[in-house]
């Protein structure tokens, strides 16, 4: 059976969400039509407003509604501890393994030279800015554990050597080859208590 063209189109959209293969997205879009239309219509707000309410934090790259967000505004956060991840939803991981007290910078990525990004095109004269501004007594790298997140790591190692300041990598264990998103709460937390000087 063929579906009407609005649906297919529903369908097709739903099944590029991650995690959402063909089935779940017929599933989900059946049940959209069967159900309530103010779930359709809450469902579609939700969307929007998180697109159009959502930038990144202007200190840490954070998700945010605010010029700074919410941890960067904590007084409770360790400022003196940086951790620096690849993007936005690290920091989400990390905070859900509650091993992390101090404040992020989301790079924006990774150093791939075969994906053609170099260190230009990530916030990293934003954090040597930072480092020189805010003094950390740490910065915790927290990147992925594979040829890029490495590289990054050496390139950072380099850079920050002339400002003095102490570099730690989380100890990767378990999670080689994986990313922070893919981890579990503990291991990222014994990630963190283990992590090594550079
Ligand atoms: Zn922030």
């Amino acid at each position: 059976m063929q579906y009407p063209a609005p649906i297919k189109t529903l369908i097709a959209k739903l099944a590029k969400l991650p995690g959402i293969g063909n089935r779940s997205a017929e599933r989900i879009a059946l049940h959209l039509l069967q159900a309530d239309a103010r779930l359709s219509n809450e469902l579609a707000e939700a969307i929007r407003n998180t697109r159009a309410q959502i930038r990144y934090c202007t200190r840490c790259g954070n998700y945010s509604v605010a010029e700074l967000c919410d941890l960067c505004n904590d007084p409770a956060r360790d400022k003196s501890l940086i951790c620096v991840i690849e993007r936005a939803n690290d920091i989400l991981a990390l905070e859900k393994s509650e091993g992390f007290k101090g404040v992020y910078h989301a790079l924006g990525g990774k150093i791939s030279p075969l994906n053609g990004i170099g260190p230009e095109q990530l916030r990293i004269a934003a954090l040597i800015q930072r480092i020189k501004t805010e003094q950390p007594r740490e910065i915790v790298l927290a990147l992925s554990a594979d040829v890029d997140g490495d590289a990054t790591a050496l390139y950072l190692v380099n850079e920050f050597k002339p400002l003095g300041v102490r570099v730690t990598r989380i100890a990767h264990g378990l999670t080689v080859g994986s990313t922070l998103e893919q981890s579990d709460e503990v291991t990222l937390a014994r990630a963190l208590e283990g992590r090594k000087e550079l």
